[in-house]
């Protein structure tokens, strides 16, 4: 179950006007949600004390959300909080992550979230990019979408078929079979390749490697590229990867690009490996790392590069909740 909060104000205590805006609350909250009526389990409706013409409940009713329950309250009046406003929360059968709505006057409650923020992190492999968008994800409760695994699972459909990931010719073919979805389930970007999930298969250092490979192509990152912006198309997002503020999404507001030197890479990498049960040796994942960089650098389509509007933050000195806190106020910063 899933908990979707929303407000807006209206002009005047008159019914019509709570019905109308009521009405259009109701709707972007079921569109931007894609929500069946089905899913909703109840919706609750709190009013400021200066709205008494009509109840938001019965304006819901009327405007066809009848097999669920409702329910209306008054607040009781707060100094200096929003006048002629009305607030809702709606519970629903789902999965997803969910989007808020503020409209009107109170956009202001939520200025976080009213409009829609894109946050890019870019940086090479291991500088801690993946731990502090998920912990931004969470903390502004906005999507997360790890786009580092696409080509994961790109590489894993081409070691799988036998394609030679450095030759452009065969991975372009190899595209073709290529159907690449992500779903998220309890807040977990699960990746789809040709309908099976692949979360565990994508992570060896094999597919690694390879997907820096096959990264380079034009033709993957065209696919992949369009895929990542019809997710991050309407929904307030943090995107990590190698060309997010450069190239996905040039006009995101927040961009970062987060490194740290290889050898604390390798170390945070080689950490996470020996917890997975992967056996690979720190001299080996710091090379791996070291040829990665080269490739993800030097590619000419694309490259891995600061944005010019992107701050740098060097982590290798820091600890996970220094970087959060840093990032966090930069954000605050600019909003
Ligand atoms: O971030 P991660 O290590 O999972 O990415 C795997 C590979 O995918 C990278 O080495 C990089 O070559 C490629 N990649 C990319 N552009 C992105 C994300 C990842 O080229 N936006």
């Amino acid at each position: 179950m899933k908990a979707i909060r929303g407000a807006t104000t209206i002009k005047a205590d008159k019914a019509e006007f709570i019905k109308e805006e009521v009405g259009k609350l109701l709707n972007e909250i079921m569109q931007k949600n894609a929500l069946l009526k089905e899913q909703i389990i109840c919706i609750m409706f709190s009013s400021t004390e200066d709205i008494k013409s009509f109840y938001p409940a019965k304006a819901a009713r009327e405007a066809g959300f009848e097999g669920c329950a409702l329910y209306s309250s008054s607040e009781p009046e707060i100094l200096g909080s929003l006048k002629l406003c009305i607030r809702v929360m709606m519970l629903v059968e789902s999965d997803n992550l969910v989007s808020h709505v503020y409209l009107n006057e109170a956009k202001r409650l939520r200025p976080d979230i009213s409009q829609n923020i894109n946050i890019a992190l870019d940086g090479p492999a291991g500088s801690g990019k993946s731990t502090l968008a998920k912990a931004i994800a969470k903390d502004y409760d906005i999507l997360y979408l790890d786009t580092g695994a696409m080509y994961r699972a790109v590489a894993l459909h081409c070691i799988n078929n036998g394609v030679d990931v450095s030759n452009e010719q065969q991975v372009k073919l190899a595209l073709n079979d290529v159907d690449i979805k992500v779903v998220y389930k309890d807040g977990e970007q699960i990746n789809l390749l040709n309908g099976k999930n692949v979360n565990l298969l994508i992570r060896s250092n094999e597919v690694s490697m390879a997907a820096s490979t096959v990264a380079v192509h034009p033709c993957t990152r065209e696919k992949m590229v369009l895929l990542q912006r019809e997710i991050a198309k309407n929904v307030s997002c943090v995107l990590d990867g190698r060309d997010i503020g450069t190239n996905v999404l040039p006009y995101a507001k927040f961009k970062f690009f987060i490194t740290a030197s290889a050898e604390v890479r390798a170390e945070r990498r080689y950490k996470e490996s020996v917890q997975k049960g992967y056996k690979y040796s720190y001299e080996s994942i710091l090379k791996d790392i070291i040829s990665r960089d080269e490739q993800d650098k030097n590619r000419l389509y694309a490259p891995l590069r600061v944005a010019d509007d992107a701050i740098i933050v060097d982590t290798s000195n820091m600890t996970e909740s220094q970087v959060l806190a840093y990032i966090k106020n930069k954000i605050q910063e600019k909003v």
